[in-house]
């Protein structure tokens, strides 16, 4: 075991060193290459260390280099040193996360990391919380949670009878809710389509003036960060008038939430402390390692009804135990990520992590838009949505920022409009990084 640690550790060293130079998409070679994994299962038995050269000569150049600094792509962040260091030690700890029992001290851990985010995110301190795999884990369980608690309103047990015969609930999102909303409504069976939608701005903000009536039977999905132009629903004043007649409000902030550790961005999330449950991302801004998510809910009670085994959480243990507010029983010890990633950082370099990518969002915006090109959104976040042309012309210069390999840029079509859409979300990107993969965009554009 010691010297596969310790193959493993210069193996993973000598990746990270080389980032800067590779280029970030993999090449069509080291795709081609990845056949050699296609074979059967062996019959004999190899050396650990074997398999060990085998993934890093044939996995390492065919991974996206989303580690390093120039990676822009969806919102995706990296994964901070110390993250990745406490990943290792609570991998070779092999611990069950899911029980008091069985890993006291990722117990204890998620205690901490949820009270932090909590506060944070100005949550009330006896909100529950859970740590999922992802932010649509999130929105799942959120959803099941305000499931049950309006449900147990009408007087319905939604986890021993069902949704069959139920008293009908509606649901509002705005047009421009993220498809993991969609995913998680059809997943807890309130169909995707069966939604009544909010019309939106220019940023993708639900238009109040539009906003439906609701009533002790609606659950509200508002959004805090658009995936597209990082905007933020009005959702102060959606809550308000959600709270005057019993509506849930869930809102998903995957990325967004994070605004609210960094006080000059801090007033966008304002009002997301009225809502009823929320769920984030870990693996996102926070840049701990995948897969990490975050759910929220005021009433603590619903979401371990939600996820409750059989009638067991009437029985309320003194202590929390971590499985009762997820859809898992054995996982991985997330909450050790989260952890060390807000014990290293400290509120201070947090709010300096999102102010910072922040910050670059700015710089390229001005970068591209100095240079003539169309910017598409308000950049008030991490977030930059910029237009070359016509959509085939937009088009053509991503495919070339990919080839090229400085950065790697996605495209997203944004009412209506094809963009290429550039997320800040790594703590690795510098400033060199930016300036350097502006050039190459430019370059991309000017070909
Ligand atoms: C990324 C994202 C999600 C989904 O998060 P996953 O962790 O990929 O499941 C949901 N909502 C928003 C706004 C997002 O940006």
């Amino acid at each position: 075991m010691s010297d596969l640690l310790d193959e493993a550790s210069r193996r993973a060293r000598r990746y990270l060193a080389a980032l800067d130079a590779r280029a970030v998409a993999p090449s069509p070679q080291a795709l081609a290459a990845l056949a050699r994994f296609d074979g059967l299962l062996p019959e004999q038995t190899s050396s650990p260390m074997e398999v060990l050269a085998e993934l890093d000569e044939f996995g390492s150049p065919a991974t996206m280099a989303s580690a390093g600094g120039r990676f822009f792509g969806f919102v995706i962040g990296g994964s901070l040193p110390v993250t990745v260091a406490a990943s290792w030690l609570a991998s070779a700890w092999d611990q069950n996360g899911g029980l008091v029992v069985t890993s006291p001290i990722n117990a204890r851990l998620e205690k901490v990391a949820l009270d932090w985010v909590k506060g944070l995110f100005h949550l009330p301190a006896d909100s529950a919380g859970g740590f999922v795999t992802s932010a649509t884990a999130a929105n799942f369980c959120a959803l099941a949670a305000a499931r049950h608690a309006l449900l147990e309103r009408a007087g319905w047990d939604v986890e021993a009878q069902g949704l069959f015969g139920a008293p009908p609930i509606t649901v509002v999102v705005g047009e421009e809710v993220h498809a993991s909303v969609q995913k998680a409504l059809s997943m807890a069976g309130f169909g995707r389509e069966r939604v009544v939608r909010v019309p939106c701005d220019v940023q993708g903000r639900m238009r109040l003036e539009e906003f439906p009536a609701v009533t002790e039977r609606t659950i509200v999905c508002v959004q805090a960060g658009n995936v597209n132009t990082g905007a933020f629903d009005p959702v102060a004043g959606i809550c308000r008038r959600a709270r005057e007649q019993g509506a849930w409000v869930h809102v998903d902030g995957a990325f967004g939430l994070w605004a609210a550790a960094a006080p000059a961005r801090a007033h966008l999330a304002g009002g997301t402390e009225e809502a009823d449950s929320w769920a984030t991302d870990a693996h996102k801004w926070l840049n701990v390692p995948y897969d990490s998510g975050l759910v929220f809910t005021r009433d603590a009670g619903a979401l371990r009804a939600a996820m409750a085994v059989g009638g067991a959480y009437l029985a309320q243990a003194e202590d929390r135990i971590p499985y009762q507010y997820t859809p898992d029983f054995s996982r991985r010890a997330r909450g050790i990520e989260v952890w060390a990633a807000l014990r290293q950082l400290g509120r201070a370099g947090l709010a300096d992590l999102i102010e910072r990518t922040c910050r670059f969002a700015e710089r390229f915006a001005q970068g591209l838009a100095q240079s003539g090109h169309r910017i598409l959104n308000d950049v008030v976040l991490n977030q930059v949505l910029v237009s070359f042309g016509s959509a085939e012309r937009t088009r053509e210069v991503i495919a070339r920022v990919q080839s090229d390999g400085t950065c790697w840029c996605g495209g997203t079509l944004w009412q209506g409009h094809t963009a290429m859409r550039i997320s800040v979300s790594s703590w690795a990107t510098t400033e060199a990084d930016v300036d350097r993969s502006l050039a190459a965009i430019l370059r991309a554009a000017e070909g």
